[in-house]
């Protein structure tokens, strides 16, 4: 695996770079205090070309890998979590799926809009189906040319802002008898019955709108079904797989916060007096940047490795054990690296003056969104143990001995 970077790569970089220090660094504690999505810098991000990187040419975008998207979202994080996760979303998840399994005429639909900045919406978390996401109930009926959809889905990222959502349901078909669960495109301005009914009060991240939406009689038409090759028996699976880039990109952005602590802590052990020398000639707080910066490589190269790595089916997308593993370390350790960066300002660092308390408030969520770190070892274990467990949210498994699913 080669990770070197090539001369494109670190000319996108120092881009990234450029933009976050000029245009996002600026506005990052404003929005995190307003608690408002920031429209202005979604349209400057439209504008520079960061929003549907990863969209083929064909349909408007630039055909950039996954990692030319890390590199950008790193960038970004190390100045604001709101903007970061805006390129996460508009260049992975939601995205991917569509350009994977989507129609023709999704892809277009779903190309132009996430161009002009859109950040998708993906709806899968229930009130009563969380990590154990195939007990959803929200359910599609089809009626004619139409699928009917009723549910309450919650902590949707970008309720409210987002136009297109991909919405997870249950399927039955005219006769009632269910299918399978599938993928819906619903557009928010256009659909009737689409109504956002709650926004979370949140610890971090406060500029990102999380949700609580309602489906009533919400009617898509049949063709914005979007249907892997597997059809919907085992599309939750198919359709997850998509799910894998958006685990990376949420490993980058809590790698990315915790790089930017680390650079701030790292400019104050240099400057800081105390006992008559800079705080950074003392062993202690050597021995905690040294760590801080084993871990931070340690995360992102597990982070490149696995935005370069196909599934086992050669499907685009990164492979499910390496994006797991990846978002587990790189999650668990940037709560860490940004806890012990605070620790190094002392009560600066518990100011709301500096914007540590707010990287650490920002960076606890990952851990937890797109797949909590428990659940995400049971799906590397399984793989290791090659038993499908009924927690690694790859389908349905019927209720026999484990050592029997896997033969
Ligand atoms: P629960 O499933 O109730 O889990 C509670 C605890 O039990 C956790 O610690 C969990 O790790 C543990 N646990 C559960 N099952 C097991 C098991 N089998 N083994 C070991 N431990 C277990 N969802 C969307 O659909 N779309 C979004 O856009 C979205 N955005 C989000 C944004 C934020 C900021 C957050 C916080 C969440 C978001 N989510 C979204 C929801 C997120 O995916 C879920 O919160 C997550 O899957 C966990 O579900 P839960 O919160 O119901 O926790």
């Amino acid at each position: 695996m080669d990770l070197d970077l090539t001369p494109e790569q670190i000319a996108l970089q120092a881009r990234a770079r450029e933009f976050a220090h000029s245009v996002v660094r600026p506005r990052a504690a404003a929005i995190d205090r307003a608690e408002q999505y920031p429209w202005d810098i979604v349209a400057e991000l439209a504008k520079a070309g960061f929003c549907g990187m990863t969209i083929p040419g064909a349909l408007g975008g630039q055909g950039r890998s996954f990692l030319d998207a890390a590199l950008v979202i790193e960038e970004m994080a190390k100045c604001c979590t709101v903007t970061a996760r805006i390129v996460v979303e508009t260049n992975m998840g939601a995205i991917s799926t569509v350009m994977a399994y989507g129609s023709e005429a999704q892809k277009q639909l779903a190309a132009r809009l996430v161009l002009a900045g859109d950040k998708p919406a993906i709806c899968i978390t229930e009130p009563d189906a969380g990590s154990d996401a195939t007990a959803m109930s929200t359910r599609a009926d089809k009626r004619g040319d139409a699928y009917v959809i009723n549910g309450r889905k919650h902590w949707i990222t970008g309720a409210g802002v987002s136009k297109l959502h991909l919405i997870f349901a249950r399927v039955f078909d005219e006769r009632g008898e269910q299918l399978g669960i599938g993928g819906f495109l619903a557009l928010r301005d256009e659909a009737k019955g689409l109504s956002v009914s709650k926004r979370e009060q949140t610890m971090g991240l406060r500029g990102m709108p999380e949700g609580e939406l309602t489906f009533e009689n919400l009617e898509v038409p049949a063709d914005m079904a979007v249907l892997p090759p597997s059809g919907f028996r085992r599309g939750f699976a198919d359709l997850m797989n998509a799910y894998n880039s958006q685990r990376v990109g949420a490993g980058t952005v809590a790698m990315g916060i915790a790089a930017g602590a680390l650079e701030l802590a790292l400019d104050w052990a240099k400057t800081r007096e105390q006992f008559g020398r800079p705080i950074g000639e003392f062993q202690g707080l050597q021995w905690m940047l040294a760590d801080m910066q084993t871990q931070l490589t340690a995360a992102r190269l597990m982070l490149y490795a696995a935005a370069c790595s196909h599934g086992p089916d050669g499907s685009a997308f990164p492979d499910p054990m390496l994006a797991a593993q990846a978002k587990i370390f790189a999650s668990e350790t940037a709560v860490k690296i940004v806890n012990d960066a605070l620790q190094m300002f002392g009560a600066r660092g518990y100011s709301r003056d500096l914007p540590l308390e707010r990287m650490a408030r920002d960076v606890r969520m990952f851990t937890i969104g797109g797949g909590t770190a428990q659940v995400l070892r049971t799906l590397v274990a399984s793989k290791m143990l090659g038993w499908k467990l009924p927690q690694t949210r790859d389908g349905y498994v019927p209720k026999r001995s484990l050592r029997d699913a896997a033969e």
